[in-house]
């Protein structure tokens, strides 16, 4: 029940493919993790739905069996658990756990075997996913409890509207979530029957892409809302290239199309407190950061060196991230002089020209390979800028953390780059509104210079100063962000369904099916 009793009631159930701290491999992870924790603050009844892979199982203690699902027709048999996501000290969210051994119980990652090949079956186990999804969203639940929206994350729960909009009896209403388009979950035609949705979907006008079948173009399309994860990459997927060929649905559903901005967990990540640091610090006492730069520098067999400007960087090794410009300028950055410290993982080309140009320029080059929680916190804290040369952005978590630890980032002006990193100007200094830099066009050239921009600022220490508690005093949270979901379930709740809307042309395919 909402603690306010004149908010109406609102309940949602929130799929998604990780969490963290139970499993995470990029920031859905995070934002699985804190929006429904800020949702339940403002009175809705959220529930998390995920895969009971492994580390789910162990790391969730008293779970209870709620009911066997052995009749899904293309699925193999599975069991729904349910137990409480601990999410901090004082907060804790219903988790509902899909239990399949046969399809979510090995050893490996989410999407990928441990030497990175995608799961052959991955169309079954996401498609598994998101049918239990549609049911427990729908008069088919065995739940007393049920949804009044579904809130779907990425390709992997993309068929929940889907199989929403096929169901004859009442159902949820539903919110497709687009964290990244890049990956769209794209299988090939015979899954449409194999997974139980009728033949006539696989159409232009439907999960129908480029002659296969996209899971994230399902929910895309039949889903009553889409929300992109920042305002400017909202608009950048309505056209090409950022659109990876979905631009002319997206533009076509504009008006059931928002973009909301992530936040942040402020108790996860917060200087003041943070356990991964070697020392403590707040805005008022920023003095205490050089304790984590010398750590880090230590610990990463870097000169110790208070001055010399020390840039940062962690992240998926993909050609989204911009590393290859990175590698690029990264012999001119140790002239400047300036150290850089580098963690991720990912491509495997990437990671052998990283750590070789960590080789090639030790004390000054520090890479690190692999997912490290702790180490990433440290990065944040102890060096001076860090660095994101994305080539797009859905919203980026890690230029919101560097803000609020004080760290002023240096990024590409796309996405959710663009919208929450204000450019160091002398007009943004004047307002005080300047929390980073930001370089326009994905050259060497321009990324060396927005370099030289960081390196005049971060001499001049009281420009410095301004950028780091600028950055500090950005309300990140995720109460905004969250009430903009909340009023979009709210306006969901009175508009027609999106089958309700659907034109006459669709109608008559569905006569024939
Ligand atoms: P994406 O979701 O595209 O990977 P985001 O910036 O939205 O990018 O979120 C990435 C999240 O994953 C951040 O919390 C980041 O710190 C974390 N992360 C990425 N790679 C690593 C790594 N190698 N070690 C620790 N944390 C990582």
């Amino acid at each position: 029940m909402p603690p306010n009793s004149s908010r109406p009631d609102l309940s949602v159930l929130f799929i998604t493919s990780e969490v963290h701290p139970l499993n995470k491999t990029g920031g859905l992870g995070d934002v699985s993790a804190a929006l429904p924790v800020a949702l339940q603050q403002l009175g809705v009844d959220v529930r998390l739905l995920i895969p009971g892979y492994p580390q789910v199982l162990a790391e969730l203690k008293h779970k209870r069996k709620v009911t066997e699902l052995g009749d899904l027709a293309q699925f193999p048999p599975a069991v729904l658990l349910s137990a409480r996501l601990p999410v901090s000290t004082s907060a804790s969210v219903p988790i509902y756990i899909i239990d399949c051994p046969g399809l979510y119980r090995r050893k490996g990652g989410p999407y990928t075997d441990a030497a990175g090949h995608d799961w052959p079956d991955n169309a079954l186990r996401f498609g598994l996913l998101a049918k239990i999804g549609a049911i427990l969203a729908s008069d088919a639940s065995p739940l007393a409890w049920r949804p009044q929206v579904v809130h779907c994350n990425d390709w992997q729960s993309g068929l929940t509207p889907a199989y929403l909009y096929f169901h004859r009896g009442t159902k949820a209403a539903s919110l497709m979530a687009v964290h990244n388009l890049a990956f769209q979950g794209v299988f090939p035609p015979g899954s449409v029957t194999q997974l139980g949705l009728p033949a006539a979907s696989f159409d232009i006008n439907g999960v129908e892409y480029h002659g296969k079948m996209s899971f994230l173009k399902a929910g895309l399309y039949y889903a009553d809302h889409i929300v992109s994860v920042s305002p400017t990459y909202a608009r950048e997927i309505q056209t090409a290239p950022l659109g990876f060929g979905l631009q002319g649905l997206l533009a076509g559903r504009r008006e059931h199309l928002s973009g909301i901005v992530n936040g942040i967990d402020s108790v996860e990540w917060d200087p003041a407190t943070d356990p991964c640091l070697a020392r403590n610090y707040t805005a008022n006492r920023l003095a205490a950061k050089a304790a984590n730069k010398r750590a880090l520098q230590q610990a990463l067999g870097l000169m110790v060196d208070p001055d010399i400007l020390l840039f940062g960087a962690v992240s998926r090794f993909t050609h989204q991230k911009g590393y290859d410009l990175l590698l690029q300028v990264a012999p001119q950055l140790t002239r400047i002089p300036a150290q850089l410290v580098i963690l991720g993982s990912g491509e495997a080309a990437l990671e052998q020209q990283l750590t070789l140009l960590a080789k090639t320029h030790p004390g000054k080059i520090a890479v690190r390979i692999g997912f490290d929680e702790t180490l990433s916190h440290l990065i944040e804290a102890g060096v001076d800028s860090f660095l994101m040369p994305s080539r797009f952005e859905p919203c980026g978590l890690n230029q919101m953390y560097s803000q609020h630890y004080g760290t002023p980032p240096l990024v590409h002006a796309t996405g959710g780059l663009l919208d929450t990193v204000v450019d160091c100007t002398p007009a943004t200094l004047a307002d005080g509104s300047a929390s980073g830099f930001l370089f326009h066009t994905m050259t060497p050239g321009n990324f060396l210079a927005a370099i030289r921009r960081v390196t005049s600022a971060y001499h001049d220490k009281p420009t410095w100063r301004r950028l780091q508690k600028n950055g500090m005093a950005k309300d990140f949270s995720w109460r905004t962000s969250a009430a903009a979901y909340r009023e979009i379930y709210l306006s969901l709740l009175s508009r027609p369904s999106k089958q309700a809307r659907a034109k006459p042309a669709t109608s008559k395919r569905q006569r024939k099916m």
